[in-house]
Order: C-alpha cells, then sequence, then structure tokens
C-alpha cells in the first residue's frame, strides 16, 4: 500500500460545549493519509488529528513530516506496517528538543494506523494487538468522564448539572479542574462532584500546572481529607522538585505525564518526582508523545521501573486511546463526552455501562461512527478535491 496524498487542516475546538462560552482560541490538526488501496470503488483513507490541548502542528506536518513521507511513497510496505512508517517520519531527528514536533508526527502516526487498519479490515486495537503478537479476547475499558471547567457564570450549578449527566449516561468516575480559582471555592467545587458521583473515590481532580510549590502543597493538604481518586498537573510539568514534595505528604494517588512527550522525558518524570508504582497515574498522551511507537517505548521503560501498565491513563479522551488502551490491556480511558467536539467521546451508538466502553468493531479507529466528525474529516478530502 502506498501513501498518495496527505492533506491537513487546523480546525478549532472548545472545552466548552456550549458555544457561548469564549473556547480561549484552542484548535488541532486534522490531517487525511490518501492511499493507493481501493476498497469498494474508493480509496483507503487513513484519518488523525493531534489530539487535544496542544493546538494545530500544520506548519511541521506541511513542511517537515509529510514531504517525508511522500518521499517514500513505499513507506507503509505491504502488508502495511505503521512503525515503517514511522521510522521514515523520524529519519535525521536528532534526540532530545522534542517540542511539539512530537505532536505533529503522532498526528500522522494516527492517520497511518487508521489507514493500515483498515487495510486489513480490522478495527484498530485488533490491528495493534495483531502487531504486537498479543492478540487476545479485550475486555470492557474502564472509563472516565473528563470536563468540570470553570463555568463563567453559575458554577456551581452547572458543574452539579455537567455530574448528573456524566452519570446518567453511565460515567461511575470523572475529572473536573480546580487551581483556578481560590482553594475554598474548589473544595466546593471538590464538594459538589463528590455529592454527585457518591464519594472522593470517584473524583479525579486536574489544576493543569496552576500551582507553584507553595500553593501546590497547600492544596495537597487541603484536599487530603477527600481521598481523591487523584491529583493531576499539580505544577509545571518540568518541576519534579515540587511534584516529589507533594509526593512525600500526600497519601493518596497524584497523575502526572500528560506534558511529557517522549521516553527521556517520561523517564526523568519517573524518577525524579519519586513517583509510587503502587498507586500514581501516568497520562501520557500518545498522539503528543510521537504516537504509538514511541508510546510503547515508554511502557516498556516503565515495566521495567516495576510500573504495572494498568498505572496508564493515557490523556485524550477520543477513540484512538480507547483502542490503545483496549489493545494494550492498560488501566483505563478518559471519554470527553460533550467537550472538545467533534473530536470527544464514542461512536454515536456507543454507550458506557457502569463506568466501562468498548471501542467500536467499524474497520480502523471508528471516526465513521460519529457523523460530526466523519463530516469534518470528509469536508477535508472534498476540499483537496480527493
Ligand atoms: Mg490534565
Amino acid at each position: 500500500m502506498k501513501i498518495k496524498r496527505i492533506l491537513e487542516r487546523t480546525v478549532p475546538i472548545s472545552r466548552y460545549a456550549d458555544p457561548s462560552i469564549p473556547s480561549g482560541g484552542l484548535d488541532t490538526s486534522i490531517v487525511a493519509v490518501v492511499t493507493d488501496r481501493i476498497v469498494d470503488g474508493a480509496p483507503i483513507v487513513g484519518y488523525g488529528f493531534a489530539s487535544i490541548g496542544r493546538f494545530g502542528q500544520g506548519g511541521l506536518i506541511r513542511e517537515r513530516f509529510a514531504p517525508r513521507l511522500l518521499a517514500a511513497p513505499d513507506c507503509l510496505g505491504d502488508p502495511p506496517d505503521p512503525f515503517r512508517a514511522w521510522r521514515v517520519m523520524m529519519t535525521g531527528e536528532k534526540p532530545g528538543g522534542h517540542g511539539e514536533r512530537s505532536v505533529a508526527v503522532g498526528t500522522l502516526d494516527m492517520a497511518i494506523w487508521d489507514a493500515c487498519a483498515k487495510a486489513a479490515g480490522l478495527p484498530l486495537y485488533r490491528c495493534i494487538q495483531r502487531h504486537l503478537d498479543r492478540e487476545s479476547e479485550i475486555e470492557s475499558v474502564p472509563v472516565y468522564a473528563g470536563g468540570g471547567y470553570y463555568f463563567p457564570e453559575d458554577d456551581g450549578a452547572r458543574l452539579r448539572d455537567e455530574m448528573q449527566m456524566f452519570a446518567a449516561n453511565g460515567f461511575t468516575h470523572a475529572k473536573i479542574k480546580i487551581g483556578g480559582k481560590a482553594i475554598a471555592e474548589d473544595v466546593r467545587r471538590i464538594e459538589t462532584a463528590m455529592d454527585v458521583l457518591g464519594g472522593g473515590d470517584c473524583l479525579a481532580v486536574d489544576a493543569i500546572y496552576s500551582y507553584d510549590h507553595d500553593e501546590a502543597l497547600a492544596a495537597a493538604d487541603e484536599i487530603e481529607q477527600f481521598g481523591l481518586w487523584w491529583f493531576e498537573d499539580i505544577c509545571d510539568p518540568l518541576d519534579f522538585e515540587t511534584i516529589a514534595a507533594v509526593i512525600e505528604r500526600y497519601r493518596s494517588a497524584v497523575a502526572v505525564g500528560e506534558a511529557q512527550f517522549s521516553i527521556p522525558d517520561a523517564r526523568n518524570l519517573i524518577r525524579y518526582s519519586r513517583l509510587r508504582p503502587d498507586r500514581d497515574i501516568l497520562l501520557f498522551d500518545i498522539a503528543h508523545s510521537y504516537g504509538l511507537p514511541e508510546y510503547l517505548g515508554i511502557l516498556r521503560m516503565a515495566e521495567a521501573l516495576g510500573w504495572d501498565r494498568k498505572s496508564f491513563f493515557p490523556h485524550g479522551g477520543h477513540l484512538f486511546t480507547l483502542h490503545a488502551v483496549a489493545a494494550l490491556g492498560l488501566g483505563g480511558a478518559e471519554i470527553n463526552p460533550h467537550n472538545f467536539q467533534p473530536f470527544g467521546g464514542l461512536t454515536d451508538d456507543a454507550r458506557v455501562v457502569d463506568g466501562h466502553a468498548l471501542p467500536p468493531e467499524l474497520p480502523g479507529i471508528g471516526f465513521e461512527g460519529r457523523t460530526a466528525l466523519a463530516d469534518l474529516f470528509h469536508d477535508l478530502l472534498k476540499e483537496a478535491g480527493r
């Protein structure tokens, strides 16, 4: 199978379902990898996007990584092998200086996996398993609802409504944001969410790196009483000293890794933050971390340091992540039921049951099972004249 064309566009996304609330200018890249393999009269096209939270990466995709793939049209081989194409993309890249080139590579890697799974006629999780020689029946994946962003008005009431919506849709666990207001106000948010979900062990909080050293310790002391599921993104992601200081006094789990995009960065985080393999959570985002090949390296590295793969809850909240969690037997997956649309969430007909979900059985990632997302990708093809 050969790659014929690569299309790319930057599109806006919002962390809010309510379009009247400003999105903060966040966007992401979408890509389409068009192949020469024809099925039912149309070429197989793999789709990917730059996950969420790190903006679009169109420049790097257009100028550097897509041209490398197009200059080596046989890079997939036959049968198609995503690892081969990944090595082509990484040709000449030096170690270190990961920046956000890892996001550009991960975006294309997602689309390549989608195309390869479609070529094999397999759902992505099965395709991943086949490439790794670990084919087995998958179990329903533990999932949690990501959300709980601050509402500019009526925050308490709207947060309660959001948590009730999650619970009504089958979620047993959820994650909300803290760190953007005074701790007393965040404690009220935590109590509101716990009240709906039924306890602290069902609730994770994400501070989105907002605390300095002293604030992090004060917040940890304040929320310790709730026995939360986990405390995420406490301080600057490279401030290992503060993470270690929190861990020294905070007994419940902390969650880290969403902003570490490579094996060496992940290794440093684990080593120097003094993370605890018996409880702490690793959030590395697959698409932000050069895609699945690098993520598998992170997984192997952590396992060699004594971590269980059940400690991995990859960031993202979308279908690609859900497939990877199912295929690799990781701890669980985030789902964004209503924010970061049309990327967040399951296929239109899928349901969360008692906090668990299965990836779709459609060939590939199954983006075609999300109407709004399929329309977005089809627009990209149409605009380019296919
Ligand atoms: Mg986070």
